[in-house]
């Protein structure tokens, strides 16, 4: 594996435009290639990224409409999302980008039959069980972008409150990409001290930093919806940093969506964001985290509300 890699990225809307763009300025990979059904739109998003590839190094960005072009991939991303309609309720929204990422699988299975594939449309964590149970690939290489951004916008957040380098705050936001998140506290270090034994400043309290850091996460896309009507940018970098992970066999461990432990006792087959360890072959070792109670009850809720909701459209 090397930076020598072809990647794939299914759908030139925000998000998927925004992942290409990333690569480019992070110089991973040496080709990608764009897939949109409208290929017009494929073709301007990479003319615009092409545009600032001679500033940079040595890549190509192509644009198709054909899955037939993806197949030298070692990693496809998908992005596409069907927008909701006005009376559209969010299940009939899920049932409609369930078919859409079946069709895509079907479709990548007969022409790359061994790419990774990395899925970030959403509800992302149901949508990766859709994907891992309709395609003919080991789960392994079907895994989902998870809570790899809530993830980062915590440890930024909890750095900032205590004073230290995000890079040394070591917590994970895990369960649902989506509401019913929560960060494992009981396993939390900064540096290699437990979070509940690092010296806070005076009259500083860690339950409410702990309370506040986790609500700020959660709110973070509403809030970014509400103002530009999306996100995109720290989506991208989260997915490009997947990508990078996968094409350089880099081992390191990511919250994403994957099939549960058995060990953990929940529902066969459910899919939830859990800390793994990512390389070339693309999920390598779930990593079992011990939980406490009110942890295990959080993580058992996550687990039966994404289950109910896959089962409704399947
Ligand atoms: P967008 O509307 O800008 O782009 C959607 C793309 O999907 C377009 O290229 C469109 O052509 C394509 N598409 C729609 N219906 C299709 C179909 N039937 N067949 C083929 N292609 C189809 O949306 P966006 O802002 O880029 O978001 C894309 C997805 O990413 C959404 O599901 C969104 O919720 C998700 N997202 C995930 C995260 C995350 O953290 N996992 C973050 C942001 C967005």
């Amino acid at each position: 594996m090397s930076n020598l890699s072809t990647i794939g990225v299914i759908g030139a809307g925000n998000v998927g435009a925004a992942i290409v763009n990333a690569l480019v300025l992070r110089n991973i990979g040496k080709e990608i290639i764009l897939y949109n059904r409208d290929k017009k739109k494929a073709i301007a998003e990479a003319m615009d990224i092409d545009d600032t590839i001679p500033l940079l190094s040595e890549m190509q960005v192509s644009a198709t409409n054909s899955y037939k072009d993806l197949e030298n991939c070692l990693i496809i991303a998908i992005t596409v999302g069907a927008r909701q309609k006005e009376n559209e309720t969010r299940l009939e929204l899920l049932e409609r980008n369930s078919l859409i990422i079946k069709e895509i699988v079907k479709e990548l299975d007969k022409v790359a039959p061994e790419a990774i594939l990395l899925i970030v449309s959403n509800p992302v964590d149901i949508l990766t069980r859709v994907a891992q149970n309709f395609s003919i690939r080991e789960n392994k290489k079907i895994f989902g972008s998870g809570t790899v951004l809530d993830t980062s916008r915590l440890r930024y957040q909890l750095g900032k409150e205590l004073h230290v380098n995000r890079k040394n705050v070591h917590v994970h936001v895990v369960g649902e990409h989506g509401d019913s998140e929560f960060a494992v506290w009981s396993n939390a270090i900064i540096g290699s001290i437990k979070l509940d034994e690092f010296p806070l400043e005076k009259g500083v309290n860690l339950e409410s930093i702990k309370e506040n850091s986790m609500q700020i996460v959660k709110r973070r896309a509403y809030e970014i919806i509400e103002k530009k009507g999306y996100t995109n940018f720290g989506v991208a970098v989260a997915v490009v940093k997947l990508i990078q992970c996968v094409i350089r066999d880099e081992r390191k461990i990511f919250s994403v969506s994957v099939g549960a432990n058995e060990e953990y006792g929940l529902k066969k087959g459910v899919v939830l964001s859990l800390p793994c360890i990512i390389g070339s072959q693309g999920v390598i070792h779930r990593l079992i985290l011990s939980y406490d109670d009110k942890e295990k009850k959080q993580l058992e809720n996550a687990a039966r509300s994404l289950d109910d909701a896959y089962n409704k459209i399947n």
